[in-house]
């Protein structure tokens, strides 16, 4: 009989009792600590996926960590049945960072993103006067926003949208970072509410929009009373080397952010490193006179809100300021850009490298049903580094933002040295 390892054991478990809705690279973790994972057979990685961006913090950050379990062994949840000690902490510390009236606390971010739905629509109907029902609200193509049916509903990826129909009415799609194309659906339609947009697209494989482009966006909605929503789920929490990549006047110190112009957005979609990805925690944030719409019995959320939900999530911001991460990830996106484009210029095999602080994705010189970009992910896990795919030949690479200088050199190098074991 055939002897499994512990990896393939682990594997062949999940395959047999659980849904095969994701395609993991062969590997199964089991401990964590700042930039690094160990998997069941000892072996240690730095992980530059970092749990697509939830991990900015780094693997279970002691301050983190310390605030949920504390909180875990004194009360857990309460629903928003009754009041908690701790929400209303939460929703002051967040307000304050991004300089918003209110909260609204959720759990995934795909709920916040529903949430941010929900509120534009009302606000439609019952402040800009759009008649009930006619509510349009503008997307950008090859978004990812999530996966529940309104949101696929609005999605172009095939794979996402196939045989889950029928969709759900109120979306117009254009073209992302393309100004032109959303004065146009403006000035053509006069029941737009919103304008839905990710600062840069992330799964869609690290597209940074034009300079400006979010700014005179934020403009264009102003001019006609359209809610720009700025979905920050991925590049929101320091990632992109500011406290949030539409930086609209947060209050981080990070140096950088002075330099920037501000499109704060009138609704801000956030979740993942909002907890350091100790705990799912998401939230929308708004003023009040668009927050106000929603009232008692509109939404909600059993666990949405919960104290431990809210210990995490101080403490998780807390250590993006004290760590001064969005600093950090801003040097570090910039030295790791400079390497691999200097190894670029050697190597037919990847064709650009592009991002923002540490967002970052190369793009592999191949078709995109190739397997290279997989072969390369295979060879990095090979050589101590964890990364995966986005889009067929597109690689992501987005380490937690706590990783220093000497550990982000030793990453460029197993990462040349896996490409030219491909290209050779
Ligand atoms: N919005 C953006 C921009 C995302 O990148 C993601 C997830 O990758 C989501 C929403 C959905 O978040 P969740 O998977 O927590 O539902």
């Amino acid at each position: 009989m055939e002897v499994l390892t512990k990896t393939a054991a682990l594997i062949a478990r999940e395959d047999k009792y659980g849904a095969h809705n994701y395609h993991p690279l062969p590997v199964v973790l089991s401990k964590g600590d700042g930039v690094f994972v160990w998997d069941v057979e000892g072996k240690k990685y730095f992980d530059f996926l970092s749990a697509y961006s939830a991990v900015n913090q780094g693997h279970c950050h002691p301050q983190i960590i310390k605030a949920m379990t504390e909180q875990a062994q004194t009360l857990t949840l309460t629903s928003r049945a009754f009041h908690n000690n701790m929400l209303g902490a939460f929703e002051q510390y967040a307000t304050e960072t991004f300089h918003f009236d209110k909260l609204l606390p959720m759990n995934t971010g795909a709920e916040a993103v529903e949430t941010a739905i929900k509120i534009c629509r009302k606000w439609a109907y019952e402040k800009k006067g759009i008649p009930e029902n006619n509510a349009q609200i503008v997307v950008c193509k090859n978004n990812f926003h999530g996966r529940t049916t309104t949101i696929i509903s609005f999605s172009n990826d095939t794979n996402a949208r196939k045989n889950f129909g029928p969709f759900m009415d109120g979306f117009i799609k254009i073209e992302y970072d393309n100004l032109e194309a959303l004065k146009e659906v403006l000035k053509n339609n006069r029941n737009i509410a919103g304008f839905l947009v990710e600062p840069i697209q992330g799964e869609a494989g690290v597209y940074v929009p034009s300079e400006g482009y979010l700014k005179k966006a934020k403009t264009l909605c102003e001019e006609h009373n359209v809610l720009f929503i700025a979905d920050e789920v991925q590049t929101g929490i320091a990632r992109t080397g500011r406290l949030l990549a539409t930086c609209g006047n947060c209050s981080c110190t990070d140096k950088h952010c002075s330099d920037i112009p501000e499109t704060k957005p009138d609704i801000l979609i956030l979740g993942k490193a909002i907890s350091g990805g100790a705990y799912p925690i998401s939230a929308v944030l708004a003023n009040n006179d668009i927050m106000e719409v929603i009232q008692p019995g509109n939404h909600g959320s059993t666990f949405g809100g919960n104290p431990v939900a809210a210990a995490v999530g101080i403490a998780a911001l807390k250590v993006v300021k004290d760590e001064k991460l969005a600093e950090n990830a801003f040097e570090m996106g910039e030295l790791f850009r400079t390497e691999l484009n200097t190894f670029i210029s050697t190597c037919d095999l990847i064709k650009s490298v592009r991002g923002k602080g540490l967002l970052n994705a190369i793009l592999v010189n191949d078709t995109e049903d190739s397997s290279t970009a997989w072969d390369i992910c295979m060879l990095l896990k090979e050589n101590g580094l964890l990364a995966k795919p986005t889009h067929g030949n597109i690689i992501r690479f987005a380490p937690p933002l706590v990783i220093t200088k000497e550990q982000l050199l030793e990453c460029v190098e197993i990462i040349k040295k896996s490409i030219n074991a491909i290209s050779i």
